[in-house]
This record gives C-alpha cells, sequence and structure tokens, in this order.
C-alpha cells in the first residue's frame, strides 16, 4: 500500500507520519528528513540541497525524484511525507511505482488555516542530533534545549524562522497545493482537519487507512 500525505509545512505531516508508520508497518518516506541527514553527512545530495532547504526553496524536481527512485522496492508500503510536492514529481512518482507493479493507493490532505501553521513552525523544536520533534507550547523539552531522547541539542530550524516559514507557506501554495486537484482525479482522495489535537488526527487519519485497506 502506498499513501501520500500531503500538507503544508506545520500541518502534522512528520508527527502523523511516525505514528502511522509504527502503527500499521508503512516505511515512512520523508524527504525533508532525507535531505537534513544528508546535509549533516555532507554527501553530495547534501550539498547540491543545503542551500535551497536554508532558503525554504524547494530541491529541483530531477535531485528528489531520483533520490526517492532509489529508494522506492518492489512489495514496498510507503508512507509518503514531503513528497510528491509538485505535479512533475507526482508524475515521476507514478512512473517510479509503475516500474515495481505499484500505484498511489491514498493521499489524504491535512488542512490547516496558515496562522495556525506559522505558530506551529515558529514553536517547533527539532533534535540536532536525532531528528525528535518538540514544540515551545505543547511539547517542550525537560531541560531546555536538551532532547529528551538522545541528549542531543535541540535547536530551531534555520528554514522555520519566521521569513523563511512564510516564504515555504507560499511556496506550497504555488507548487504542492495543486497537487490536491491531481490526485482528486487520480487517486482515493480524502482530507483530514489538522487543527484538531494529535490523537485526534491521528484516530481519522488511521479510520480513513483502516476503510482504504477494507476496500482493496
Ligand atoms: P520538510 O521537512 O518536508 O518541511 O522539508 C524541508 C525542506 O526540504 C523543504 O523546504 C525543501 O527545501 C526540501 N524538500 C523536502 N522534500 C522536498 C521535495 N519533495 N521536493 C523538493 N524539496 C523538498
Amino acid at each position: 500500500m502506498i499513501v501520500i500525505l500531503l500538507g503544508m509545512p506545520g500541518s502534522g505531516k512528520g508527527t502523523q507520519s511516525k505514528r502511522l508508520a509504527e502503527k500499521y508497518g508503512f516505511q515512512h518516506l520523508a524527504t525533508g528528513d532525507i535531505f537534513r541527514a544528508e546535509i549533516a553527512q555532507k554527501t553530495a545530495i547534501g550539498v547540491k540541497a543545503q542551500d535551497y532547504l536554508k532558503n525554504g526553496k524547494l530541491v529541483p524536481d530531477s535531485i528528489v525524484i531520483e533520490m526517492v527512485a532509489g529508494k522506492i522496492e518492489t512489495g514496498g508500503k510507503y508512507l509518503l511525507d514531503g513528497f510528491p510536492r509538485t505535479i512533475e514529481q507526482a508524475q515521476g512518482l507514478a512512473e517510479m511505482l509503475k516500474r515495481v507493479g505499484s500505484a498511489v493507493d491514498l493521499v489524504v490532505f491535512l488542512t490547516l488555516p496558515k496562522e495556525e501553521a506559522i505558530r506551529r513552525m515558529a514553536s517547533r523544536r527539532t533534535c540536532s542530533n536525532c531528528g525528535e520533534v518538540f514544540n515551545t507550547i505543547s511539547r517542550p523539552t525537560a531541560v531546555e534545549g536538551v532532547c529528551d531522547k538522545c541528549s542531543g541539542k535541540v535547536v530551531q530550524r534555520e528554514d522555520d524562522t519566521e521569513a523563511t516559514a512564510a516564504k515555504r507557506l507560499m511556496v506550497f501554495e504555488d507548487l504542492t497545493h495543486p497537487l490536491v486537484a491531481y490526485y482528486k482525479s487520480e487517486a482515493a482522495f480524502h482530507e483530514v482537519d489538522a487543527a484538531q489535537t494529535p490523537a485526534q488526527v491521528e484516530a481519522a487519519l488511521s479510520a480513513v487507512i483502516d476503510s482504504a485497506k477494507a476496500s482493496r
């Protein structure tokens, strides 16, 4: 089963994907996390991607498509988080899935008012060592600046600062939001209200996945 979580930055795709991957046994494929790891390791992809991430811009489609294609295997059960982000990536995804005899089964769009997305990004903090996500309002670390899980340094992501976050939302509207119309005609499509509590969003997403599984 191939599931795509669509949503603006700050809508909770990462948090929910981690929960659902664990619950249903999906492989969680988060392109943003992959890029951050590549940048930390100073790999060739990381070097190519770093300025785009820093400036809140999308990494060029060709780089992203090639990177994801290298991770998709026959029979894989994937939860895609942050990919595709453009129509061209969606087409690239369809092709790479076709090559392994698969297709997108379900697309869920996490909806959220823009002001709330900005508020969430401004209060989000991330462990620079293990990637665990905290929030100064809803999930602060026990000791300020120290990760509860690995004791790594917890910081604000460079692209979560106000100016870059606003830019990322514009990029979402221009390039990623058109995927809503695209997938409405291409795959099973659902919307979930991401302004609810994380537990409520998880329950709503689980209900959608359960019903998609039952109808397969
Ligand atoms: P995220 O962690 O999903 O918010 O992604 C952080 C940043 O990584 C984005 O602002 C982009 O610079 C880059 N990125 C992640 N996924 C993609 C993608 N599918 N296409 C292009 N750039 C991406």
